[in-house]
């Protein structure tokens, strides 16, 4: 089975197409590691299209307060007032199937496991050194998925040792890599939405649960189309900016 893994969509149509039709055809299945809505204005249209594709869906942070199941104390002023519109926004339909979103994490087929933050805690940010170690003594599995960083790429662990997984290059559009038995990994498919690693490209990754492969591919995308729905939609315009940016 090849599994399409994309995080961190945040309501960005144009970027969600674009990692679908450069993946388009090659692969079975579509699963999400959560944080659908939030900061871009399409938030009912990727709803839909998860809704209609996705064979497995967790929720992230900004899935729980667009729900009202969580408060937004922790968000900053400009991820504030985004949740304040998607909460307007989105259909009572929609709103009632993201409450009821699955918490991370979750095993898919025996093969390996999604999470939005880390294995340990749903909304941990797991960047380095330590954080690592301890999210991956927590996996289940030898795989996990996670997002929330909205970096691409993740860490392989043997023992002690963290090594850190790249992300494809600026001038290049997939970098593939193996599993090998001895080490665990976690891997960020990166943001199909709002990348935050310096790249705007947009991110996604492909498993291939046989072979045990790796695909992280990175997508150019209709970034202006974007940006001016965000803008006409009244959402501040620093977030237009932002994906510019890829921060
Ligand atoms: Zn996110």
């Amino acid at each position: 089975m090849r599994d399409l893994i994309i995080s961190d969509i945040h309501a960005n149509l144009e970027g969600l197409e674009a990692v679908v039709a450069a993946a388009r055809g090659g692969y079975d299945r579509v699963v999400c590691c959560g944080d659908l809505v939030g900061y871009g204005a399409d938030p009912n249209a990727v709803v839909d299209w998860v809704r209609a594709h996705a064979a497995v869906v967790i929720r992230g942070n900004h899935d729980k307060v667009a729900a009202g199941l969580d408060s937004m104390e922790d968000f900053n002023p400009l991820a504030r007032q985004a949740a304040v519109w998607t909460a307007d926004t989105l259909t009572a339909e929609n709103r009632a199937w993201v409450r009821g979103l699955e918490r991370g994490p979750v095993v898919v087929d025996g093969a390996y496991a999604v999470v939005h933050g880390s294995p340990r805690d749903e909304d941990e940010y797991v960047t380095e050194g330590g954080e690592v170690r301890a999210a991956m003594e927590a996996a289940t599995e030898q795989l996990t998925f996670f997002g929330h960083t909205h970096v691409q790429g993740g860490f392989q662990l043997k023992q002690r040792q963290v090594i850190t997984i790249g992300p494809p290059f600026l001038d290049e559009t997939e970098y593939t890599f193996a599993l090998s038995p001895d080490y665990r990994y976690l891997v960020n498919p990166g943001s199909a939405g709002q990348p935050r690693d310096g790249d705007w490209r947009v991110g996604a990754a492909i498993y291939d649960t046989g072979a045990k492969t790796v695909r992280l591919l990175r997508v150019s995308y209709d970034l202006e189309t974007a940006q001016r729905k965000i803008r006409e939609a009244g959402l501040p315009p620093l977030l237009a900016d932002r994906l510019a940016r890829g921060y």
